[in-house]
């Protein structure tokens, strides 16, 4: 067959792996291995369903021989096999594990790092062969032909595809290693005592056997006749037991952080592992992970929320959605029980009502986990927060606020007193006697939302402050409506009990006498604000932006952000403060010189859309009325 070509993103890959920049080459063997291990996955799921392949698929195993003299390593298994196709779809293209893409998501600044040195953490598959390789031979036989097929690179001049013959279904690759250098000895990987060892740290928990021959010794003969003789025993290598399976001891975190970083594609090791094991009604095993970082395509749809799961050692599915709730959809890992049926489909799966009961409780340990987290190992939590406190966030907004309740205490919120992110929970607890409501105040940055007359109102009065700086967080607040009981309440809002009713009185007072200026002020300002009114709330600050009706000035903010156009918009209300200097100075110019009156009027609106993180109505307008201030 003609030479082709392999697709320009592969090309890359495979060159990176040809001139092998990276240091640790043991993993090709893993990735090889795990390849084999995942062949034979898919043919038993798919004899789960399929006689005829149940008859052709024998007890999955992986064997490993080396012929030292022509410098060839060979895993074999008798999993899936390829067809011709498939050899030229698999193996001419890469980039179908995240691994590549990954790597491009990094900046070129954090690619340079060793702790970024992808391929050395995790797989990148098929082509780390070439690290040590510079021939590979695929011969595979797919379970759905007799037919076989032999695939033959040399690297990154291309491939070719035949025909051949291969008695059972299933797959060697064939590795012939590069000749040794000064720097590397890649004849070391042609010893059964290496490979062992290679098979012994990165592939111990693949669930089917792999086997090796291994050179022994024994006595024969008798007396004299009596000599040692060299004979080789196949041997299974690896324990087989998977890493979920084990117990703690056999298991510690750092080997299950190992698995997950290799399994899961990422480079950073998780906050948490929980270890479930579970014997009753429905009996299984879990090990689950609460990631440090987002993965890169975690806000899009290429993100796969769902856990692994085995039933009878068989994996049904990589990802089964119904084992984890949308706001725990962050976790990752493994399910393993022998107790739902197997001829069962991806879809009805969904629905399994032993499913549901397994997910109920799996959902509950990651409760109990964060909460964990949180209170004993707080550095750690905050980590898992800045990840993914969004997440949890949306879960209470989400769903009408159905699952508030489950979500609220894990919930984090900045507080101007303690200088920290704290819980519902700590601020109720440190509350004065004489509060009444849980306060918080909204902004862009923490500076914009301290300078805000209301916040210093609340400062004034002891009482601490929840700063939302995140676009979610006032939606938040508005689905919780409540915690312990105390309302949860805007230090904007009318009721926010900041002011006291006499002050609030005597400022109606002050409206009524100053009606007409209102009046005017309103009409002067025009469609820009809804009202202008006399706000008793607004401290050393001579004017303040405030909203009446249901859409409150951040929520325009945040949908402002949204595509598309006619957004909702807050009604404005323009708050004036009769006690500073600056509104003496309105009324007077109102009685002699409404023109000033109305330029004073715009420069109060500026500095209120200012204050309040606002653009401004007319920039140009309101820096010509600044700088006529300044005139002498
Ligand atoms: P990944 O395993 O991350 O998908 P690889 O480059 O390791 O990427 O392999 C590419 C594809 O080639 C696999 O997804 C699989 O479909 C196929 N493949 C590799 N090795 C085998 C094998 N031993 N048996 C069957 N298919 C295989």
């Amino acid at each position: 067959m003609r030479k082709k070509l392999f697709k320009s993103e592969s090309k890359r890959l495979l060159d990176l792996m040809i001139n092998s920049i990276y240091t640790n080459k043991d993993i090709f063997l893993r990735e090889i291995i795990s390849n084999a291990s995942d062949a034979l996955d898919k043919l038993h799921y798919i004899a789960l369903t399929d006689e005829s392949v149940r008859e052709k698929a024998g007890a999955g195993e992986i064997n490993i021989s080396v012929d030292a003299e022509k410098r060839l390593i060979t895993v074999s298994d008798n999993g899936i096999g390829m067809t011709a196709e498939e050899l030229e779809e698999n193996l001419g293209t890469i980039a179908k594990s995240g691994s590549l893409k990954f790597k491009q998501e990094l900046s070129a600044e954090d690619r340079k790092k060793p702790e970024n040195e992808i391929i050395g953490q995790f797989g990148v598959g098929f082509y780390s062969a070439f690290m040590v390789a510079d021939e590979l031979t695929v011969i595979s036989r797919s379970y759905k032909e007799d037919t076989a097929h032999i695939w033959k690179s040399e690297g990154a001049s291309g491939y070719t595809i035949d025909e051949c013959e291969r008695a059972q279904i299933g797959t060697d690759v064939i590795m012939h290693l590069k000749e040794d250098t000064d720097a590397v000895k890649y004849s070391d990987y042609l010893s059964t005592y290496r490979l062992r060892s290679l098979i012994t740290t990165y592939s111990d928990y693949i669930r089917y056997p792999i086997k090796l021959p291994v050179e022994k010794t024994r006595e024969v003969g008798e007396g004299e006749e009596k000599k040692t003789e060299t004979y080789t025993e196949i041997e299974t290598v690896n324990s087989m037991v998977p890493i979920w399976r084990r117990s703690k001891k056999d298991a510690p975190d750092e080997e299950c952080f190992k698995y997950y970083k290799e399994k899961f594609f990422d480079y950073n090791d998780p906050v948490s592992v929980i270890r479930m094991n579970v014997d009753g009604l429905i009996s299984y095993k879990a090990m689950l992970f609460i990631p440090a970082k987002a993965p890169f395509d975690y806000f899009t749809k290429e993100y796969k929320k769902g856990l692994q799961l085995y039933t009878n050692g068989v994996l049904i599915t990589e990802a089964c959605d119904a084992l984890v709730p949308e706001y725990f959809r962050f976790v990752k890992g493994v399910v393993d029980t022998n107790d739902l049926s197997l001829n069962i489909s991806r879809e009805m799966l969904q629905q399994d009502a032993q499913l549901k009961v397994i997910a109920a409780n799996i959902e509950k340990k990651i409760s109990a986990e964060l909460k964990r987290l949180l209170e004993k190992e707080r550095e750690k939590y905050l980590t898992f927060w800045s990840a993914f406190g969004v997440q949890l966030k949306y879960g209470v907004i989400n769903d009408y606020g159905m699952n508030k309740e489950k979500l609220q205490d894990l919930l984090l919120f900045y507080s101007n007193t303690e200088k920290q992110p704290v819980t519902l929970k700590s601020y109720t607890d440190r509350m004065k006697e004489n509060q009444k409501n849980i306060y918080f105040a909204c902004g862009k940055t923490a500076q914009d939302i301290e300078a805000l007359p209301a916040v210093k109102l609340a400062a004034e009065q002891g009482f601490e402050v929840l700063y939302l700086t995140d676009e979610a967080d006032e939606f938040v607040m508005k689905t919780l409506m409540t915690y312990a009981e105390k309302p949860i309440v805007s230090v904007l809002a009318e009721d926010s009990g900041l002011v006291s009713e006499e002050q609030k009185k005597q400022t109606e007072e002050k409206a009524k006498n100053a009606e007409e200026l209102l009046k005017f002020a309103k009409e002067k300002l025009g469609e820009s604000v809804a009202e202008v009114t006399l706000s008793a709330g607004l401290g050393e600050s001579a004017s303040g932006m405030n909203a009446k009706g249901g859409i409150t000035l951040e929520m325009e903010k945040y949908f402002a952000q949204m595509p598309g156009e006619n957004h909702p918009k807050a009604e404005r209300v323009l708050e004036l403060n009769p006690e500073h200097p600056a509104f003496k100075a309105l009324e007077n110019s109102y009685k002699k010189d409404p023109e000033k009156a109305e330029k004073l009027l715009k420069l109060l609106q500026g500095q209120a859309l200012l204050t309040a993180g606002l653009p401004l109505q007319n920039t140009a307008e309101f820096c010509k009325l600044v700088s006529e201030l300044m005139h002498e």
